[in-house]
């Protein structure tokens, strides 16, 4: 069987004692092994980045653009490949799969524009002959350690601009999907990238902790988990790390009752089941507001039970979950939510999926009357559960979202443009969606959350990406001749 193994130094470095299996989730079958890294693999990776690092900064911002152009262009003619490694690992059907890579390389373009996003500035005689320009550097070597559920797109928030901007990369990617992540490094090397600008380290625990803790590591860039966000932004801060650690989420949507019912519908099937609800921008609360539940139930109920879920090749709506274990765990809390007293309105349980073999299938999967005491509404599932809670007014689904721990994404339902504005105004949530269910944000702007979302306070991409991966410097000049002699100790001013 193969094994899937560290990309180091322009090339691949093999798997030591420690593997895993790798796993597709549509057939049960374990397609391969993955090296899990030991510390000194990762220093090995570390010692990659760091020995290229000085060549890559002073390389030309020219010339390290023409290298994302050509990795932009090989990614757009190839993005079939990824796709369809995304699809049997992660599970999540070819379309979405493809979806999520035109999301990542719309982060490649935007870092095409490095040599503007990097442009300093400049005062003359800021005092009498003296002049003043500021300057973004590179850091160094930063790692990237990613999720699951986007295999390709979210290493791509992070490794475009951090490249362009002239740091080099060390990516550890879930375990679940490793394979995304050295099928790019194989396009960068043909892109022209040098060796050792971007590395791939396979692995677990061991390999994130090594990362967080090793001096040469500038910066961590980390998405996944609530608990593990809050760790890794706890561990490589106190090892004097810049670090943007993205976490979970729970996602609200509200529907007022002046709203079109059908796209509401529509909405919340595509953003509650969209990736089997493994996504951090899935709906999987909806606030219906006042005496329009019991209509907009019955239509996602009808829309929801219409969906084809079945293995991601065979042109289905939905896919599976991850792992054995996930499905597990998805259906533990539909259990739950049943014995909590929530209205199971579809039970994806007992799916009938269009799929060979012993895949982790879980349905669309339905509740109404949720209340906020219930685990299915305090819990993040990660899975294809909606849940509809009842609400009364406006304010009191505003407030039950700003209650809410989470703040990653949202999204109102309405044709009263004021109410719109009051909830994009008040909301304490990074990412708003006006009639947009997953207002994920273009490249050129930040996507990120508050609260228990994000930690740290720099988003991904966009010109805040930009600063994260840069550090600014002053100088301050002045061209002597013989009349700026004489000694003053007293504190620099103006004149
Ligand atoms: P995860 O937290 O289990 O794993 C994320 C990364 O951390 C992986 O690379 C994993 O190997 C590593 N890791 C796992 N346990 C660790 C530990 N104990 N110590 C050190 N490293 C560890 O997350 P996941 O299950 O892969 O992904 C799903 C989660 O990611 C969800 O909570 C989802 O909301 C979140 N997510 C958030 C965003 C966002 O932008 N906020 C985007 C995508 C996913």
């Amino acid at each position: 069987m193969k094994t899937i193994e560290h990309w180091i130094n322009g090339t691949y470095s093999p798997a030591g004692e420690r593997t895993a299996s790798v796993t597709n989730p549509a057939t049960g079958k374990v397609t391969a092994q993955v090296a899990l890294a030991s510390v000194q693999d990762a220093n090995a990776a570390v010692a990659a980045a760091k020995a290229a690092f000085p060549a890559w900064r002073d390389t030309s911002l020219t010339r390290r653009t023409q290298i994302l152009f050509a990795f932009r262009e090989l990614l757009n003619a190839r993005k079939g490949e990824l796709a369809a490694i995304i699809t049997s690992e992660h599970g999540k059907v070819l379309d979405d799969a493809l979806g999520e890579v035109t999301r990542g390389q719309e982060v490649v373009e935007f870092a095409c524009g490095m040599p503007h996003l990097m442009k300093g500035s400049y005062t003359e005689n800021a005092s009498t002959t003296v002049d003043i320009h500021s300057v973004r550097q590179s850091l160094g070597p930063v790692a990237i350690i990613s999720p699951f559920n986007f295999p390709a797109m979210v290493p791509m928030w992070f490794f475009p601009v951090a490249i362009a901007a002239g740091n080099t990369v060390i990516i550890k990617p879930s375990e679940k999907v490793p394979t995304a992540a050295v099928w790019m490094a194989e396009l960068w090397k043909e892109a022209g990238l040098p060796d050792g600008v971007f590395n791939v380290l396979q692995g677990d625990k061991v390999a994130v902790d090594s990362l967080l803790t090793h001096p040469d590591v500038k910066a961590v860039s980390f998405v996944g988990s609530t608990p593990i966000a809050k760790y890794v932004y706890q561990t490589a801060t106190a090892h004097g790390k810049r670090v943007q650690a993205l976490g979970g989420a729970k996602n609200h949507m509200i529907v007022l009752p002046d709203a079109d019912l059908d796209l509401a519908a529509d909405a919340a099937i595509n953003a509650g089941f969209g990736s089997a609800g493994e996504r951090c921008m899935a709906i999987s609360a909806l606030l219906a507001v006042g005496d329009i539940a019991d209509e907009l139930v019955a239509k996602i109920a009808q829309r929801a039970k219409a969906l084809r879920t079945g293995d991601g090749l065979r042109g289905c709506d939905m896919g599976p979950l991850v792992t054995s274990v996930h499905r597990d765990k998805v259906s533990g809390y539909v259990d739950a939510g049943e014995e909590a007293g929530a209205t199971l309105v579809v039970d994806g349980r007992a799916v009938a999926p269009d799929a060979e073999g012993d895949g982790f299938f879980v349905g669309p999967t339905l509740f109404d009357n949720v209340t906020t005491d219930m685990s299915i509404y305090s819990d993040e599932i990660f899975g294809p559960v909606l849940s509809v809670l009842r609400v009364d007014s406006f304010d009191d689904a505003l407030a039950t979202i700003n209650a809410n721990p989470y703040g990653n994404g949202t999204a109102i339902f309405t044709n009263d443009g004021g109410a719109a504005r009051r909830f994009q105004n008040e909301v304490e949530v990074g990412m708003v969606g006006v009639n947009v269910p997953v207002p994920v944000p273009m490249a050129y702007y930040s996507f990120g959350g508050w609260k228990n979302s994000l930690f740290g306070d720099t988003p991904a991409h966009g010109t805040e990406g930009v600063s994260f991966f840069t550090r600014g410097k002053v100088v301050t000049t002045r061209w002597v001749d013989p009349s700026h002699g004489g000694i003053n100790l007293g504190f620099p001013q103006n004149a």
